[in-house]
């Protein structure tokens, strides 16, 4: 995006800017205040810089760089959904999952995606484009200004909303940087979770880089040949090389790895597949969610019955391994994972007005 987007920016590129405007530096520090302390959606609003230079800045760079088009509540107000149009008119969408002592903000990373995956919406649907930084961001930013009427404020964040995150790395590491800085928004990285189909070299660079986040990983199947077919990059990044990637990363990092392992019936719901499962991740730091499948449009799929759920958690527990069942969310707004697709759906999304 040729514009200048203020909420891609670090303090430090907003003063260098200002002095390339040849401006006294600290008037980006003033920017940077407004936005992420001020929480202000509006150049105006930043009252203690000079009228001239809220004009300036105006005329050569955007703060609201995503506009709101639709809200979509569920879970009694618990659950909300933002479907946001970008400055060049794509669709992308936002969740916020409150609870008791936490504030989950799931966060969308391209437009589109190009994966294909035949349980995700968004994968259904191909790729458009990376999200900047900028337009990551914004998608905090407007929640922690919803939030901070009620006097709460964003705890956690996951990438596991529209795209694949490891494609769009730098983006995404400067999103990372601006939204962990103390002075900012201050998220701290433990509680910041990526979530990959298992793309290996970006696994690698976190691994090398070390920015702090955890990371997830979508698992699915235990086998190849069936990996391949729910998640197709599987052929390209088969599951040897990727649990040796993801052990690579528990090792250097010292944190654990999250399997997530949506449960379709009849398809990878077998105890044998869960055997399978278990000896596929005997020995590495993780942990594995299962989740209920959740129905899209594109595929034909259904979730597994609980007590299969329940059976499948049990084989993996009996195993060692650490496993949790995700409860189900934003289901009627299609906030599921995998449901978010970004696209003015009038039909599928009737019962939301
Ligand atoms: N591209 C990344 C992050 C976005 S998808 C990834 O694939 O991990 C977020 C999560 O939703 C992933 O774990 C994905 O596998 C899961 N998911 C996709 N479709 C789903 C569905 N229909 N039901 C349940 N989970 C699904
Ligand atoms: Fe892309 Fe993730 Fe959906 Fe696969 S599950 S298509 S990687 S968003």
């Amino acid at each position: 995006m040729d514009t200048i987007e203020l909420t891609g920016l670090t303090s430090g590129e907003l003063r260098q800017l200002m002095t390339q405007w040849s401006e006294p530096a600290f008037r980006g520090a003033q920017v940077y205040n407004w936005i992420y302390k001020g929480l202000v959606d509006n150049i105006d609003g930043m009252r203690n810089l000079p009228r001239t230079l809220r004009t300036m800045i105006t005329q050569r760079a955007v703060l609201d760089n995503l506009a709101v088009e639709r809200i979509s509540v569920a879970d009694d107000g618990l659950s909300e959904k933002i479907l946001f149009q970008t400055k060049d008119g794509q669709y992308i969408e936002s969740v916020l999952l409150s609870y008791a002592e936490r504030c989950t903000v799931c966060l969308s990373s391209q437009v589109g995606c190009a994966l294909g995956c035949l349980l995700c919406a968004t994968g259904q649907s191909g790729f458009v484009r990376d999200l900047s930084a900028g337009e990551m961001v914004s998608q905090l930013l407007y929640f922690s200004r919803q939030l901070k009427q009620e006097e709460r404020h964003i705890t956690n964040v996951v990438l596991m909303g529209m795209g694949e995150p490891l494609l769009n790395y730098d983006a995404v590491r400067q999103m990372l940087r601006l939204i962990t800085d103390p002075a900012g928004l201050g998220i701290g990285a433990r509680r910041i979770t990526i979530s990959t189909a298992g793309v290996i070299p970006g696994i690698e660079r976190l691994t090398e880089e070390d920015l702090g986040v955890k990371l997830a990983i979508s698992l699915h199947a235990p086998d190849d040949a069936l990996r391949s077919k729910l998640v197709p990059l599987n052929r390209r990044y088969p599951l040897a090389r990727l649990i040796t990637a993801a052990a690579k990363f528990t090792k250097h990092t010292g944190r654990r790895v999250t399997f997530e392992y949506a449960l379709a019936a009849g398809i990878n719901d077998s105890m044998e597949q869960a055997q399978r499962t278990a000896q596929l991740l005997a020995g590495l730091y993780c942990h594995v969610n299962l989740i209920p499948l959740y129905e899209t449009l594109g595929c034909n799929y259904k979730p597994s019955a609980m007590d299969r759920i329940l059976a499948f958690e049990e084989v993996l527990q009996k195993s060692g391994i650490r496993t949790t069942i995700r409860l189900r969310r934003g289901g009627d707004i299609s906030a599921g994972c995998g449901q978010l697709r970004g696209m003015e759906l009038a039909d599928e999304d009737e019962d939301e007005q």
